[in-house]
């Protein structure tokens, strides 16, 4: 079995820093982590010395689509769709990213990705196709159900397709003919997926851009939410009081800012090439009401404890696959220091979604997904652009 003993000057394990790291894999695990002094280490083994790096766990990004190509229509036949998604995930990898939930992609294309387990792409976990009411949010890339026999059903059949989880477009959104602020199904239907989801043991997360989308899908025992910016300049809900729910519930939100503002630098490019474009000019100055508007809710949110996961919406308009450190950059912008940012996209993010026993930490046991990035990613995020090294299932990217 291969075995790789880094060295680096810093590391961050998902929760914590250690200087000087020694980390020992072996095969597709690793077997070491020691400060300062070389575990015990075999002949055949390979040193890489990464000096001025700092080690951590392979980012985490929790909202994909990796089918998606720009746009909201994936391509057509299950070759096309493994192919888009497969060059996607390529430029996850180099970014530093090492698992994906792909969070709504047609049929079947996702799980069978996953299986293939192809060499050099980050892990994915599924949610299959999103369930949506017919011409719902996302209906072109979703599975269209309405009413509490036919969800149930669906959710049966994305059970024995073995999906991860269970993804609820619970109102509209950037669909034309779909609004965001009205939810699309019932606290009973919502209940409907919940129940027979933990029948088969798994876990569900609703799309949610309003307050009164989250109450209901709270209502109905979800726990976890896409976007889920509660709103108060236009809700009914009381504010503070679904917060504190929220927060006391252990609810995850994963808030995906970056799906709203990677507008503003496109604009901006926009307006420099062509300053007299007024329409680039208005649709800058939306974006950026609509950025300030959702660090504001997902700041709300963080400081009344609820627990935050970066995800980007990768696929979706022009959101990139190697966006995530825009994220994090927005979460340090809600409150978040830098150390939680790098948890909610490591630690955090792998206990979320249910892979905490083997992703997220650099930790003996845990597999062999790491990144070397050049300086301190605890002080300055932005070091997550220069990743150096990026480690999958114990195989170095460039070594594949
Ligand atoms: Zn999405």
């Amino acid at each position: 079995m291969s075995s790789l003993l880094l060295r680096a000057d810093s590391l961050f394990d998902g929760a914590n820093l250690l200087p000087s790291p020694r980390v020992l894999i072996t095969g597709e695990l690793i077997t070491a982590v020691r400060a300062h002094d070389d575990p015990a280490y075999g002949p055949g083994t390979t040193v890489m010395d990464l000096p001025g790096t700092t080690l951590l766990p392979g980012l985490i990004d929790s909202h994909v689509h990796a089918t998606l190509r720009g746009g909201m229509s994936p391509p057509n036949g299950p070759e096309a769709l493994s192919d888009v998604a497969a060059g996607n995930l390529r430029v996850a990898a180099q970014a530093g990213i090492t698992t994906v939930r792909d969070c709504g992609s047609p049929g079947d294309s996702m799980i069978r990705l996953r299986d293939t387990a192809m060499r050099g792409l980050p892990h994915c976990v599924v949610a299959g196709p999103a369930l949506t009411p017919p011409g719902g949010h996302a209906h072109s890339f979703g599975r269209e159900v309405s009413g509490v026999g036919e969800l149930r059903e669906s959710v049966h059949d994305l059970a024995k397709a073995n999906v991860d989880w269970i993804k609820v477009i619970g109102c509209g959104g950037g669909t034309p003919g779909t609004d965001p602020l009205v939810s699309t199904y019932t606290a009973d239907e919502l209940r409907a997926v919940v129940q027979t989801a933990r029948e088969h043991g798994l876990p569900v997360t609703v799309h949610a851009l309003n307050s009164e989308t989250i109450s209901l899908g709270l209502d109905a025992g979800v726990r976890h939410f896409e976007h889920g910016w509660p709103d108060q300049a236009r809700s009914s809900i009381a504010h503070g009081a679904l917060l504190e729910r929220l927060a006391t519930t252990g609810v995850v939100i994963c808030p995906t800012i970056w799906a709203v503002a990677h507008r503003v630098p496109l604009l901006r490019r926009r307006l420099r090439d062509s300053p007299s474009d007024s329409q680039a000019r208005a649709d800058l100055d939306e974006a950026l009401r609509r950025t300030d508007a959702v660090i504001r809710s997902v700041g709300d949110c963080h400081t009344a404890g609820v627990r935050l996961i970066a995800g980007t919406d990768a696929g979706w308009r022009d959101v990139g696959f190697a966006d995530l450190v825009d994220e994090l950059l927005l979460l340090q912008r809600c409150g978040l220091p830098a150390i939680d940012a790098l948890a909610s996209a490591t630690r955090v993010a792998a206990d979320a979604l249910g892979v905490g026993a083997r992703a997220g930490r650099i930790a003996p046991g845990y597999t062999a997904d790491l990144i070397a990035v050049a300086g301190d990613p605890t002080v300055d995020l932005e070091v997550l652009r220069r990743v150096r090294l990026t480690i999958i299932g114990g195989r170095p990217l460039d070594q594949l």
